[in-house]
C-alpha cells in the first residue's frame, strides 16, 4: 500500500471509530494534509458508520475536488483555516460530541478532572455556536485555538488537531471522556480539578506516541481487531 492510500485508510479508520464511539454523529469530518496546500477529508455526505476510502476525497485549501466521488463538507473552511494558520498540524478533526459540547451549551468551564484529558487543559472555547462553513469564522476559531491542540465551539462542537491522525483522534477521545467525568461529578458534587503540578507531571507521563498509539489501538482492535505494532 502506498503512502497515499496509507493516508484514506487511517482516515477512514478514524471515522468509523469515532462514529462507533458515538464520538462522531452524522456530520463530523476528519482530514489529513498531504501537501502544502491539499489535504485528504470525508465527502460531506457520506455514511460514517460503512465509510470506506471511496468516500475520501483530495481538495485544495479552497475546497475544490482534485479527485473523489463526492464533494468535502461545506465547513472545509474549518480544516483550511487551521492548516494555514498552524504549520505544525498534519490532521484536524471536528465533530458534535455530547459531553463537550453540553459544557459549552452550559456556559461551564473545561476542567482538567482526568489525568489524559488535562493534555488538553486549557481548552479554549469560540464564543459562536455558527457552523465554520466561510473563511471569516474559520479566522475566527483560528484565533481562539492559537497554538493549543483543540477548542471548543458553544453549543456547536469541537475540533481537535494534531501532528497525524492519531494524535487529533486520542486527544478527541480525552476530551471527550474528560467532558463526560466532569458533568458527572458536577452532579453530585464540586469535582476534583487537578493543580498545575499533578498537570504537569501527567503531560510528561502521558503525552507520548507510544500511548497515544495504545489507545488507538484498543479502538481499532474493537473495531475489527487491527492493531499497528510498535
Ligand atoms: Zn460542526
Amino acid at each position: 500500500m502506498t503512502a497515499y492510500e496509507e493516508k484514506k485508510q487511517s482516515l477512514v479508520r478514524c471515522i468509523k471509530m469515532l462514529e462507533r464511539s458515538k464520538i462522531m454523529d452524522y456530520n463530523g469530518h476528519a482530514s489529513i494534509k498531504i501537501d502544502k496546500n491539499q489535504f485528504l477529508i470525508n465527502i460531506g455526505n457520506c455514511q460514517r458508520s460503512q465509510l470506506s476510502v471511496a468516500d475520501i476525497c483530495q481538495v485544495d485549501f479552497d475546497g475544490n475536488v482534485i479527485e473523489g466521488n463526492g464533494n468535502p463538507p461545506l465547513e472545509f473552511h474549518l480544516h483550511t483555516g487551521i492548516y494555514k494558520a498552524r504549520f505544525d498540524v498534519g490532521a484536524v478533526i471536528h465533530c458534535h460530541p455530547k459531553w463537550s459540547t453540553v459544557l459549552s451549551t452550559a456556559g461551564i468551564e473545561y476542567l482538567p478532572v482526568y489525568a489524559q484529558g488535562s493534555l488538553l487543559y486549557p481548552l479554549p472555547v469560540l464564543n459562536s455556536p455558527d457552523s465554520i462553513n466561510n473563511v471569516d469564522m474559520a479566522n475566527k476559531l483560528t484565533r481562539i485555538l492559537s497554538d493549543r491542540p483543540a477548542a471548543l465551539m458553544k453549543a456547536h462542537g469541537v475540533v481537535t488537531t494534531g501532528e497525524n491522525i492519531i494524535d487529533a483522534f486520542v486527544l478527541l477521545n480525552y476530551l471527550e471522556e474528560n467532558s463526560e467525568r466532569q458533568y458527572r461529578a458536577q452532579l453530585i458534587g464540586e469535582p476534583y480539578s487537578f493543580s498545575n503540578e499533578e498537570m504537569e507531571l501527567y503531560y510528561k507521563k502521558l503525552h507520548n506516541k507510544r500511548l497515544f498509539l495504545r489507545t488507538w489501538n484498543h479502538f481499532s482492535a474493537k473495531l475489527d481487531g487491527t492493531i499497528i505494532n510498535f
